[in-house]
């Protein structure tokens, strides 16, 4: 497989990494994620998700330009039936190097040694409460025992990398900073604290954001944070005598697009270039109407040339305007 990418737009941003949704549905209702009635979820819509067959001819289209990151995502992942061959075949593809999975975490415990055993290799769990009964007013759901089950298993797996994802929330979870911070005396893994974004109905208002810089504050009074530089999108620290480290998302506060390498894909097939873009590419449908890759790969290249420099949003933005209707549909 050539290095060559040629998912390149017109900010010279290369694109290799293709986050995959494979299903909108999912067995949490997050207040701030699946809000009722703010979905757009193939199935809810009448519209239909991509098949494995049409999923990896997909990949196999993203590899030939460029991709060599995979991460699967929801909707929650592992409802997809048949996920360990997806993953399996995913893996195969010449030119990708790393599949990866988020997850809520529910239904590890069991399932994590197919999933590595089929080639996931980084695993991201995510988790806003350390707390039973919190967890359960977060999500709607009582599944704390069984997401901290397949958390214990996923620090098992050597061959695993494992972090842990908490969107914060002033007023919800944010007492709880230390708590998780301190999960990282003894564990080798990442604590990543996510700001919390506006997405059409999920009740986003400007003083529920804890910004990174005041998350990072609230910490250090706590525990002193040491600088480890950036993986990604992530401001890594750690602190000093810890095993793990500790990590901050700012998509608000701390605007990555410069950098922004990403492409993602709905389970029903349509690419889109940016999170809070509306704006998108029906390469499901245009399977369905038997387009050759050729066809695929230039509308592709097509609407990369499109791409929006940045999302503009930002600490001030409100929730409404345009942007991404639920977050479950396109995964995060
Ligand atoms: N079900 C899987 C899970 O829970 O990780 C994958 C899908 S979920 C949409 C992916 C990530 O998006 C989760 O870490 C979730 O917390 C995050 N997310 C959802 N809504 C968000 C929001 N409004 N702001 C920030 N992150 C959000």
């Amino acid at each position: 497989m050539p290095e060559r990418n040629i998912l390149i737009d017109r900010y010279g941003r290369k694109h290799d990494y293709l986050r995959i949704s494979l299903t909108g549905g999912c067995n949490l209702n997050c207040s701030y994620c699946r809000p009722p009635g703010g979905t757009d979820l193939p199935g809810e819509t009448g519209r239909q998700g991509l098949g494995d067959d049409e999923l990896i001819r997909l990949v196999r289209l993203f590899a030939g330009m460029g991709v060599r990151k995979v991460r699967l995502t929801g909707g929650e992942p592992l409802l997809r039936r048949g996920i360990e061959k997806l993953i399996e075949r995913i893996a195969g593809i010449a030119g990708i190097r790393t599949v990866a999975l988020t997850t809520n975490g529910t239904l590890l415990d069991g399932r994590l040694p197919g999933l590595v055993a089929a080639g996931i290799s980084r695993l991201n769990v995510s988790l806003d409460s350390l707390d039973a009964g919190r967890f359960r007013e977060i999500t709607g759901a009582d599944f704390f025992p069984s997401v901290w089950r397949g958390i214990e298993t996923a620090l098992a797996e050597p061959a695993l990398e494992l972090k842990l994802n908490t969107v914060v929330v002033r007023g919800i979870n944010d007492h709880e900073l230390a708590d998780f911070v301190a999960l990282t005396e003894d564990n080798e893994f990442t604590v990543r604290f996510i700001e919390y974004m506006p997405f059409g109905d999920n009740h986003w208002q400007p003083d529920r954001l804890v910004g990174w810089r005041e998350i990072a504050r609230r910490i250090g009074e706590i525990f002193p944070l040491r600088q480890q530089g950036r993986q990604g999108v992530t401001r890594l620290y750690s602190v000093e005598g810890f095993s793990g480290r500790v990590g901050f998302i700012a998509p608000l506060t701390g605007c990555f697009c410069a950098g922004c390498s990403r492409l993602r894909l709905t389970a029903d097939g349509r690419l889109r270039l940016c999170l809070h873009d509306r704006n998108e590419l029906d390469l499901g449908a245009m399977i369905r109407s038997a387009a050759p890759d050729a066809h695929l790969s230039g509308a592709v290249l097509a609407a990369l040339a499109g791409k929006v420099q940045g999302h503009g949003r930002s600490a001030g933005s409100r929730a409404d305007g345009p942007g991404v209707t639920c977050m479950s549909s396109i995964g995060g």
